[in-house]
């Protein structure tokens, strides 16, 4: 082993030991792992394996996304393909009511999601918006209490979360993306500001926060630091981790600075920083992590199953083979319940949606 290779050995370890004590990393060591060199990933990958196992064994939990208003909001966020300024082709429809949603229930516990989140495209809900989901958020939790609702309709006003909180949320969405210097670089119709009074709304109501980032948006590696230390400083018991999936008809239709270690690295920083939220992979994983995908596990202990809200992800078959093959197991997902593995002969026949 080289001398170069004994010191990433012993960082990495360092890192692992730091993060299990409770303790902060420095930013020096925080932009270490941004910067660590890709021949020695395995070695990052595997100190943040023993953070994450600490916590979470080898389990992945499986999330189901259901748009439950798509394509309506008059705010200006570049990424998004249901921003006022997108032309992207996606789907316009006002607040699905309680049938559609009890129907995506039952969709997410098929493909053996143990949480739903039911996403709103909108600045912020009226009291009737909140109503209604608060209806769904019912009627899905009489039929099917074991299955775990967040709702994330943007901005709350006062009393919202209360709402959502007496109806049996169990936890509420609102991603800081970036960091508060980069913020008016992707949004002018809010601000960061904005976007941490509703996550403070949300832990005051006594809900789980489920609070991340989106990477792959211009952000220089000071903004990846500020915003995971941000949630850290919050400690969100939830971090969806995405990464940009330029739409076109976006803004940010040509932004595409990510490499697959690169977004390995970001996963393993917010492991260390993060030691015992729930750290999910969200939407881009797919387009940027690409053959990496299943090394991400070894950092992150959630995925999202399904479709995203206006892109298809890969078929959850995939994902589930992925996990079971990785020696994972999926959370819920009772190990004498059935073959771990489909026949060879089905196996060759997998085709990810996006080609079909
Ligand atoms: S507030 Fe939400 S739905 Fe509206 S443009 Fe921003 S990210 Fe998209």
């Amino acid at each position: 082993m080289t001398a170069f290779a004994e010191t990433q050995v012993s960082n990495a370890a360092d890192l692992a030991e730091k993060s299990l004590q409770g303790e902060e990393l420095s930013r020096e060591e925080a932009l270490s792992v941004l910067n660590w060199a890709d021949d020695d990933v395995l070695t990052l990958l595997q100190a943040a394996f023993r953070v994450r196992q600490t916590y979470f064994g080898k389990t992945v939990k499986l999330n189901f996304l259901l748009n439950i208003q798509s394509g309506i909001c008059a705010e200006d966020c570049g990424y998004c393909s249901q921003s006022r300024d997108s032309d992207a082709p996606v789907d316009k429809y006002r607040m699905m009511g309680a049938e559609d949603v009890m129907e995506a229930a039952e969709k997410a516990i098929a493909n053996k999601a143990t949480r739903l989140c039911m996403v709103a495209s909108m600045r912020g809900p009226s009291d009737k918006d909140v109503g209604a989901v608060a209806e769904s958020i019912r009627q899905v939790k009489a039929k099917y209490p074991q299955l775990e609702l967040c709702a994330c309709l943007g901005l709350l006003k006062d009393g919202q979360a209360e709402t959502l909180e007496a109806a049996g949320v169990d936890a509420y969405n609102h991603n800081l993306n970036t960091s508060e210097r980069h913020y008016g670089e992707i949004c002018s119709t809010h601000g960061f500001a904005d976007r941490l009074d509703t996550v403070r709304k949300v832990t005051g109501a006594g809900i789980s926060a489920c609070s991340g980032a989106l990477f792959g948006m211009g952000e220089a590696e000071d903004d990846i630091l500020e915003v995971a230390y941000r949630l850290r400083e919050m400690q969100v018991e939830s971090i969806p981790v995405n990464f940009l999936i330029p739409m076109k008809g976006t803004s940010m239709v040509a932004r595409e600075d990510l490499t697959p270690m690169r977004c390995l690295k970001i996963l393993c920083l917010f492991r260390f920083l993060n030691p015992r939220a729930t750290l999910r992979i969200a939407g881009g994983r797919e387009l940027h992590l690409r053959s990496l995908q299943p090394l991400g596990l070894y950092a992150a202990n959630s995925l999202f199953v399904g479709d995203y809200l206006t892109t298809e992800g890969q078929a959850p078959n995939l994902d589930i083979e992925m996990i079971r093959d990785m020696g994972f197991e999926v959370v819920g997902d009772a190990p004498a319940m059935e073959n771990t593995t489909s026949p060879l002969s089905e196996r060759v026949q997998f085709t990810s949606r996006k080609s079909s």
